[in-house]
């Protein structure tokens, strides 16, 4: 077995701590990387809190890595040592299903292997994520990071760029579409610099006035305080799209009612607790429909990240030592990050490091 070094919860309410586990072998499709950087995701802090009741402990979070390829299994054919490679959400799907053969493994009918808190098909017990030093992953399901994007910044693109971009090309935003953002935080800022540069019209909502600011300097045209009923009427019946990025449960009428007739608002942001149901009326009377994404497909991924590579997109991050993440979590549940955390997995390395010399010691 691999041995791999991470930080995780070992139980319920415990906070994330560094752990010692095991990974598979890499086999003849396998890749191993180094991962160098992991983006810090809403989900994550989810699934370490149990929020969607779906938790295995211990868990190892993490699903936005970037890092390099160290070995490769004898079949493998699109990848060599010293690749910077990264690896999203996915890291297996049954590939034989209509899902899978129409390029969406997100949708897998037989349910796709995630990064982390999934099954292990081939070693069994459950994956672990990228909050670690390394990872063994199929080869078709990692990805090229473009060599003009900065490593660390990029690392949130395989979540956060890949949920976004997904549903505003599926629901087809092109130039001069005025598109609704809600919500500004790791995929919100996302959704912003990649539909902009699909040349659409953006305005952002936010509930956190201080970040109307960031909403313009990061390619908005407009930003607009949720809370606001008379700034929110100005928008009543204007808009083509809506992405809806919130973490928490909130009033989706406020925003259907901004849409044109039949158009769309698509939510992303998986709350723990359900929304209140939005007003039937809100939808029959325009014909408007309301909609949800999951992630995007391994084609797709790559497809988004050629796009911010010719685009020079990358996230806005604050890069944190692995040991900052607990206060991370906390600063993200109060919608304090700019805009997403990213773990320098250096960090990570010099804590083992120091841990087996005060051992040895
Ligand atoms: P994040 O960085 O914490 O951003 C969430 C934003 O939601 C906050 O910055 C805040 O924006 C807004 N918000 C938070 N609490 C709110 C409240 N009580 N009322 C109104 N707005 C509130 O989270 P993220 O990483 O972008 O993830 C967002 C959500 O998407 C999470 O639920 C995550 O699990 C989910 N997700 C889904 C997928 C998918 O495939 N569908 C993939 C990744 C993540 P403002 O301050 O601007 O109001
Ligand atoms: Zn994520």
């Amino acid at each position: 077995m691999l041995q791999s070094i991470g930080y995780g919860a070992a139980e319920l309410n415990q906070p994330l701590d560094l752990m010692q586990f095991e990974r598979r072998e890499p086999g003849p499709h396998d890749v191993q990387i180094d991962i160098e950087y992991c983006g810090v995701c809403h989900s994550d802090l989810h699934t370490v809190r149990n929020e969607w009741n779906n938790t295995v402990y211990p868990v190892v979070p993490g699903h936005e890595i970037v890092g390099r390829v160290t070995y490769v299994g004898a079949h493998v054919s699109r990848f060599k040592p010293g690749d910077l490679v990264g690896v999203g959400c996915m890291v297996d799907s049954c590939q034989h299903c209509e899902s899978c053969e129409d390029g969406l493994e997100q949708y897998c009918e037989n349910g796709f292997t995630g990064t982390y808190n999934s099954e292990e098909t081939q070693i069994g017990g459950m994956t672990f994520g990228g909050y670690a030093d390394n990872i063994v992953v199929n080869e078709k399901f990692v990805l090229r990071i473009p060599d003009n994007l900065d490593p660390a910044a990029a690392a949130p693109l395989l979540c956060a760029g890949i949920t976004t971009y997904s549903p505003l090309r599926h629901w087809g935003v092109k130039k001069g579409d005025k598109v609704g953002i809600v919500g500004l935080g790791g995929l919100g800022h996302m959704a912003i610099k990649i539909a902009h540069a699909m040349g659409a019209h953006v305005v952002l909502f936010t509930t956190t006035k201080g970040k109307k600011a960031d909403a313009i300097r990061l390619g908005a045209d407009e930003a607009v305080l949720s809370t606001d009923p008379t700034e929110m009427a100005a928008h009543e019946n204007s808009f083509d799209f809506i992405l809806n990025a919130v973490a928490a449960p909130h009033n989706l009428d406020a925003f259907l009612v901004l849409l044109k007739r039949d158009r769309t608002m698509t939510l992303v942001g998986a709350p723990a607790s359900p929304h209140p149901s939005p007003q039937v009326f809100n939808l029959i009377m325009k014909r408007r429909q309301l909609a949800g994404s999951l992630i995007g497909g391994i084609a797709e991924t790559q497809e988004m990240l050629d796009f911010c590579g010719e685009h020079g997109i990358v996230s806005d991050i604050e890069l944190i030592p692995i040991q900052k993440i607990n206060d991370a979590y906390e600063r993200m549940l109060k919608s304090d990050v700019k805009y997403r955390f990213v773990i320098d997995m250096a960090s990570l390395r010099n804590a083992h490091a120091e841990k087996s010399t005060d051992a040895k010691a």
